[in-house]
């Protein structure tokens, strides 16, 4: 990977990595105010069912002593007694109304005696009434160490997960205390959070999202750039071949005794116009594959014959310096014409002749024909040679795709993609028939017209 690259992704995870510990930390705060409510809700569910029971105890000790003249009396003296300080302004409401309750149950409580279970069944209610759908349970606690003295309910090894309430104190001297305690309330901290959370995992989904769309573009990016560099390689490889023969044979005919001998001239100046020929197709094939993918091609179409294309070819191929090369021709006529653009398929056809001569192990044999039917001509190009997998000639005809069962052989892909392109833009078509080690056919259809 290059450096630019590795400090973008090491940029992009430590993002990522920063963004979801931010919403980590956004979703713990969000749940510490949440706990934190629930707390708060719990503090005046205790209050609200403390004060329910107590007002019950109040009314069956009011009833059972209805006609008991002097001990309602003794009540309401007992009462009266209690200084509030109303005067002083130093407490509010509230505290007046803990204290009067705290007074009342003092009272009370020495006739009937709390009853937890009252208070579990009215917490219940209350409970129910607000829609917190959460196990809970009521404790009388000493004060002083926290130690449970009774309990409403017992406590369940599954509860791990607990809300307790503040104490609420049952007298002045603060020495027992009830308590609330929310248990496992996940459902109503989920429901609390819903909104937050979700919004929160869509936001994760969509940052995770979109980084690992720049990590595929980051490295789609690289491959683009390793592709590059190994297709201009390969075009420098494809074109130095024809360069060093033109060297070589050019070299030679400096030398007078080569350029006397008629037969080693015309070899070499042979050899030098394959050269240029070969050096001349490549460049002509990409410019011709930009072009077409810029619009821009255009046929110069005219009537040619396709046999002495093939014949041309024929004698341009069979003088190969690096294998014996045979060709055999078979046309239905000596002149076969179509309308179509000289230049542009010559160079189809020497590709595919090129092809048939460059994927054969042994010496090349490769046989050409041409046949014709009411609308088309078909050219057929039969090699004996190393074959094509079956499951690569899908894509065969694709840019840049190249078969790996060759790696001595020459080439960067375009070759094949060049020769659909053209034919298919004189409205023609190209199959290929192929068996491995025994040989493929590439066949050509034209139209007339
Ligand atoms: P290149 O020859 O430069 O690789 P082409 O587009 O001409 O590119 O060919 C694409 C691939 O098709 C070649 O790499 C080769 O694997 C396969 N191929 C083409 N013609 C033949 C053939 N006659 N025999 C076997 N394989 C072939």
């Amino acid at each position: 990977m290059s450096t630019p690259t590795k400090t973008i992704s090491y940029i992009v995870i430590a993002s990522i990595i920063l963004i979801l510990c931010a919403q980590a930390y956004l979703v713990y705060d969000y749940f510490q105010t949440v706990r934190l409510a629930l707390i708060r809700e719990s503090d005046t569910i205790l209050k609200e069912a403390f004060r329910a029971d107590l007002n019950q105890r109040n009314n069956t000790y009011l009833l059972s002593t209805v006609n008991d003249e002097n001990e309602n009396m003794d009540l309401t003296d007992d009462i009266d007694v209690i200084d509030f300080n109303l005067s002083e302004g130093s407490e509010d409401e509230e505290s007046i109304l803990n204290k009067l309750d705290i007074v009342m149950h003092a009272y009370i409580s020495t006739f009937i005696p709390i009853n937890l279970q009252k208070i579990d069944s009215i917490t219940n209610q209350i409970l129910h009434e607000r829609n917190i759908a959460s196990e809970f349970v009521i404790q009388l606690i000493a004060t002083e160490d926290q130690t449970v003295i009774a309990s409403s309910r017992e406590l369940s090894k599954s509860s791990f997960f607990l809300i307790p309430s503040q104490p609420y104190p049952l007298d002045f001297e603060n020495k027992e205390a009830l308590k609330l305690i929310l248990i496992n309330p996940f459902s109503e901290i989920i429901k609390r959070m819903g909104l937050m959370l979700l919004g929160s995992i869509i936001f994760s989904i969509i940052a995770l999202l979109a980084f690992r769309i720049l990590f595929l573009t980051l490295s789609k990016q690289k491959k683009l750039v390793r592709f590059k560099n190994e297709f201009l390689s390969n075009i420098a490889h494809e074109l130095k071949r024809p360069v060093a023969s033109l060297t070589v044979n050019l070299d030679g005919l400096q030398d007078p005794d080569i350029f006397s001998n008629t037969g080693m001239r015309d070899m070499m100046l042979h050899n030098s116009l394959n050269a240029l020929t070969e050096m001349n197709g490549t460049i002509s094939m990409l410019v011709g594959l930009a072009r077409e993918e810029e619009g821009l091609l255009v046929l110069n179409k005219q009537p040619v014959n396709l046999v002495h294309i093939i014949m041309d070819l024929k004698n341009r191929f069979v003088s190969s310096p690096v294998k014996r090369v045979s060709i055999h021709t078979d046309f239905e006529s000596e002149t076969i014409i179509v309308q179509g653009d000289s230049i542009m398929l010559t160079q189809c056809f020497a590709n595919l002749i090129d092809n048939a001569i460059k994927y054969s192990d042994r010496d090349a044999i490769v046989n050409i024909s041409i046949r014709m039917n009411k609308s088309n001509v078909i050219l057929a190009f039969k090699d004996q040679g190393i074959g094509i997998p079956a499951d690569k000639i899908e894509h065969l005809f694709e840019k840049y795709s190249r078969v790996d069962n060759h790696s001595k052989v020459s080439g960067f892909g375009i070759g094949l993609n060049y020769v659909k392109t053209i034919i298919e833009k004189h409205g023609g078509s190209i199959s290929v028939s192929s068996e491995l080690h025994v040989g493929s056919t590439f066949e050509v259809l034209l139209p007339y017209k």
